[in-house]
Order: C-alpha cells, then structure tokens, then sequence
C-alpha cells in the first residue's frame, strides 16, 4: 500500500501519483490525458477491451464491475479511485472505499444512479424539477402517474438511461401499456412535459477542504436525445447564471461531493429553472473547457479528487463545441483544416449510430 493511500484521505495525490479510474470512455480518456500533465498516471477498470481511455493509460484492469478480485489487485495499484462512469455497483464501492479513498463517495453515485432518489434529492433541497411521478409497480402506477401528472409526458426508467435511451413520450393516457412494454417492463418515473426555451448545464468542482469552483453556465441543443451542441457565453439572464450556479452549489454541498459535479436544467419563458438531472463526473456539456477555459473540466477533475488546489476555471473565449456522432466523424480531415478549431477524437474504431466518436471545439 502506498503512503498515501494508507493515511488520511485529505491527504493530496500529487506528481508521481497514481489515480484509478473506473470506466474505460472518453471522459476516462480525457481524464488520464489532464491526469498525465500534471505528472499523475492512471490505471483503468473497464470491462470494455481497447476502449478510448484503455488507449492512453499505462495501467489497464479488464474485469466486470462486480470482480471483487480485480477491484482489490485494482485498489492496491493505486493511491485514490474516481469514476468516469457512474453505475458501479454498491458493493463495489464499498468494497473499494475500505482500501482507498474514493471520490466522489457513494452518496453522489448513488442519488445519480436513480432518477427518483435523483428528483427527490433535488425536491427535498427545495429545488424544482419537472413534475414526476414513480412508477414502479407495473401498469397500474403507471395510470395513477399519468392521472396525477397528465399528457404529454415522459416516461423514463430510474436507471442506466442516458442519450435519449430508455425513454418513450405518452401523449395520450391510451399510450400508457405501450409505453410500459417499450421500457422493457422497468421501475420508470413519468415525467411531465416541460415547456422549456432552453437547456443549460452547469459544472461546479468541491475539493476536499470545502472550496468549490464553477464554470459558467452552457447553452445546450440536442438533437434525438442526445447532446449536439454547448456553446458559451450562454444567452441567459445573468441572474439564471446565477441561479443555476446556486443549484450546482447546495447539490454539491448537499452530496458532500468531492470531486466534479455537472447539473442540467430546463430554463423556462421566466428565468425559473428545473432541474432535469445531473452526473458527478465531467460532463459532455463540459468539453468546450479544454480550449476556452484556463483551467478544464478535466484537470479541474483531477484536480478535485487528487485534493490539490482547484484551478481558474474562468474563460478566455466565446466557444462552442459540437458532438461528432456516429459518421460525423468521417468529417475529421475538413475540420482539422479549420482555422482555430480543435478536434478530439476519442479512438473509437467502430462509428455507429448515435455513437460519440469525437467532438470539435470552435471559437465564435
Ligand atoms: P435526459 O436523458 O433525461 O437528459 O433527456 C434527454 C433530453 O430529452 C433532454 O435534454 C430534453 O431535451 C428532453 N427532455 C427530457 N425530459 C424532458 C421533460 N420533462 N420535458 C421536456 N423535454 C425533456
């Protein structure tokens, strides 16, 4: 066991380190590559073989999330464990979090792993979501969620959704059985339809003593589902900025999260915002950091769970990122010959369909 792992966890990770990561992405990739600039190595756990962050990383664990042998080899190569990928077993994070320090800690992955514990989280720090209703128990919940929430709505499933996936609309009570079989059969919530001009995400970073650092707000598009473009400055009233960053703030404080904390939120014709849901990981709404920000989401990231001093995340241009999906990418060559735009490919061999292969940032 390393000195620092074994002593307090307050303790900061610095050059010469090693840092695990769970989940083999490209927010793993990205993370390693920040993690490598400040002089701190990481070791991947994935159960993805030749997946982006694999491809950068020294150190790689192919295992199943729930390898209790490979997660303890995993914990003793390592001086403090982090997340790209939030649905980790429980077990597994206890299981880690008696060998190493772990953050951000169970509560935060927790609470995002669920969109109910989610909502309910958010509601009970008084902060407004978009009306919802569990379903989860069957059919029946469902007609009692529809009666008490109305049409249209959505229904999505309280766990592993993500990109549009595990989601159908209601737009008439008649849709209901339908909708329940399209899912899959599976604890969902109801979601009511929410009449929103914008969507914005805003990421804070908490160190372990407490301070916390926010970049600002961004303007999100999707397209089906999935995130297309995060341009910044977004065209918000500055008091919505600040709102969203005093969301981001209780929520972090609330989770005692250490490390990076992204939360999107529908902007209503009033400014009021709702929260639609939030992820404690760097976040794709985040990437135009890496060439607007002075500090990234990235090594803000590393910053954060390493406990060492959390950067500048301040900007010093207008930017806009935009997703590469699926053989979007195939446009690699004109954007690289871009003037000022900056290209990040995730090393992903296969472009499928609403697969994310990259993503190019572009001042504006
Ligand atoms: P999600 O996977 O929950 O982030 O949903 C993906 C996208 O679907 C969001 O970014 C919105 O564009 C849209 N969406 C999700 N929930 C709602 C809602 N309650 N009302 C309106 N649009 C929604």
């Amino acid at each position: 066991m390393s000195m620092v792992g074994a002593l307090a966890a307050s303790r900061p990770v610095g050059p010469g380190a090693r840092l695990g990561i769970l989940g083999g992405g490209q927010l793993g990739r990205m993370t390693a590559l920040a993690a490598a600039r400040l002089g701190i190595s990481c070791h991947i756990f994935t159960p993805e073989d030749n997946g982006p962050a694999s491809q950068v990383c020294p150190m790689v664990t192919l295992a199943a999330y729930d390898d209790i042998d490979a997660l303890s080899r995993f914990a003793a190569s390592v001086d403090i464990l982090t997340f790209e990928f939030e649905n980790i077993p429980a077990a597994s994070v206890a299981h880690l979090a008696a060998l190493r320090p772990v953050r951000p800690g169970w509560k935060a992955l927790e609470t995002a792993q669920d969109r109910i514990l989610e909502k309910r989280f958010f509601n009970d720090l008084g902060i407004a979501t978009a009306p919802w209703a569990p379903v989860t128990d069957g059919p029946e919940s469902l007609a009692e969620a529809v009666a008490k929430i109305g049409c249209p709505a959505i229904l999505k499933t309280t766990r592993l959704g993500y990109d549009g996936k595990g989601q159908v609309r209601l737009n008439a009570p008649g849709d209901s059985v339908a909708a329940w079989a399209a899912l899959g059969n599976r604890p969902a919530v109801l979601e009511g339809l929410v009449p929103f001009v914008s969507e914005i995400s805003v990421i804070i970073a908490r160190a372990a003593d407490g301070a916390t650092a926010c970049f600002e707000p961004t303007l999100n598009h999707h397209r089906e589902g999935i995130l297309h473009t995060s341009s910044v400055p977004a065209p918000i009233r500055p008091q919505t900025a600040l709102a969203a960053r005093a969301i981001a703030e209780s929520a972090a404080l609330a989770l005692d999260l250490v490390g990076l904390l992204a939360v999107e939120l529908f902007v209503l014709a009033d400014g009021a915002l709702l929260v639609n849901e939030m992820a404690p990981r760097p976040h794709n709404s985040g990437h135009w950091t890496m060439d607007a920000c002075h500090t990234d989401q990235f090594e803000q990231f590393v910053r954060a769970v390493c406990g060492l001093p959390l950067g500048d995340p301040s900007r010093f241009r207008a930017m806009r990122m935009t997703n590469l999906i699926g053989d979007e990418v195939h446009d690699w060559p004109l954007l690289m010959a871009t003037p000022g735009a900056r290209l990040h490919l995730y090393g992903k061999v296969e472009s499928r369909r609403g697969r994310k292969m990259g993503h190019v940032n572009t001042p504006v």
